[in-house]
């Protein structure tokens, strides 16, 4: 029926892909993903618990394997000791998927002078990482990670979060972020949703679980993002008891296709090699309790289905993140708006 010129042929529509650290995957090879946790960490905040032991994060993702577990998505961000250069071996030799991240933590997990040194150029990192690699030779990350603080934002958060939209937007990637114990998922949705303009279903909120609050959890889940459960607690214990409920609840609200589950071991004595619950306690005691209560098939979509979804990506040709082109109007004060040096 067209008469008018051509347009000529819609730019190509990637198939969406989970960006993985030995490549890009299908979302349906992906399987049973613990959605957030940690092969590497080094932090400040956790002097002598150090996950910088690349034998015990091997032996970590062989008893998450033999629990059943596929794929693990690492939320260690830029600077704190990813290991990026031991991911692909490792997931070679264990045979689980891995998805490492590019982005920033809360300031307090940094030198003054590290933070110096890269904030001027974030989202540009954040765009090299994803798409090029991290460190130059390293794997591609396949999510941004991102931090809020303690009921509110902090100078330092929205300029990540500033950073953190740009890249989105640049690449697609999925934007993971620290609720610092659980709180402020709203004041997070405002920003990176409100006035950044990404799409809630490219936000996964982080440690839900530790705010057991319900009106929050449905709230968030309407707006679209994805929700994490992730970690069993350690000095917050009240919270995990009242996860069953939370979860069924969410899904009986009809946002059971929201919800992921993640282990989050942020210490060497956390491991299971060393005693505590690690990776593989998500897929023993975790889910066979989460099971009871909510049933086998919605426990199954929460591990494999609806992580899939969230960490796919139609991967975009990266464009120079700070042109501030699309319909996305202004970033706010603390955008890094103007061009970004490299990497
Ligand atoms: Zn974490």
């Amino acid at each position: 029926m067209a008469h008018g010129p051509l347009a000529g042929p819609p730019p190509p529509v990637p198939a969406p892909a989970v960006r993985t650290v030995l490549g890009d995957i299908p979302p349906a090879d992906l399987g049973v993903c613990d959605a957030h946790d940690h092969l590497f960490l080094r932090s400040p905040q956790l002097p002598g618990q150090e996950l910088d032991d690349p034998g015990a994060a091997a032996a970590e993702l062989r008893a998450f394997r033999a629990a059943g577990g596929a794929a693990v998505i690492q939320w260690t961000p830029y600077g704190m000791g990813r290991g990026a250069a031991e991911l692909p071996r490792l997931a070679r030799e264990s045979g689980v998927r891995i998805v490492a991240a590019t982005g920033l933590h809360q300031a307090a997990h940094y030198p003054p002078e590290v933070l110096e040194r890269v904030r001027s150029g974030l989202a540009g990192r954040f765009v090299t990482e994803l798409t090029e690699g991290i460190g130059g030779t390293g794997p591609r990350a396949g999510m941004i990670k991102v931090a809020g603080g303690f009921h509110g934002l902090d100078a330092h958060s929205r300029h990540t979060m500033a950073a953190a939209a740009e890249a989105q937007r640049a690449t697609g990637a999925v934007i993971g972020v620290h609720l610092e114990l659980g709180t402020g998922a709203l004041d997070v949705l405002d920003l990176l949703c409100g006035e950044l303009a990404v799409p809630p279903d490219r936000v996964i909120l982080g440690h839900l679980n530790r705010s057991p609050d319900l009106v929050v959890h449905r709230a968030a889940a309407a707006a679209g993002a994805y929700l994490a459960f992730d970690g069993p607690s350690r000095a917050h214990h009240a919270t995990d008891w009242r996860l069953p409920d939370a979860l069924a609840a969410l899904a009986e609200a009809g946002f059971g296709d929201r919800i992921l589950l993640g282990g989050d071991t942020t210490t060497a004595g956390a491991r299971s090699v060393n005693g505590g619950p690690g990776m593989p306690h998500l897929l023993r005691r975790h889910r066979e309790r989460l099971e009871t209560a909510l049933g086998a098939e919605l426990v199954t979509q929460f591990l494999t289905a609806n992580p899939a979804r969230a960490f796919a990506a139609a991967w975009t040709r990266p464009q120079q993140p700070g042109r501030g082109t699309g319909p996305t109007g202004p970033t706010g004060p603390t955008g890094p708006t103007g061009p970004t040096a490299t990497a």
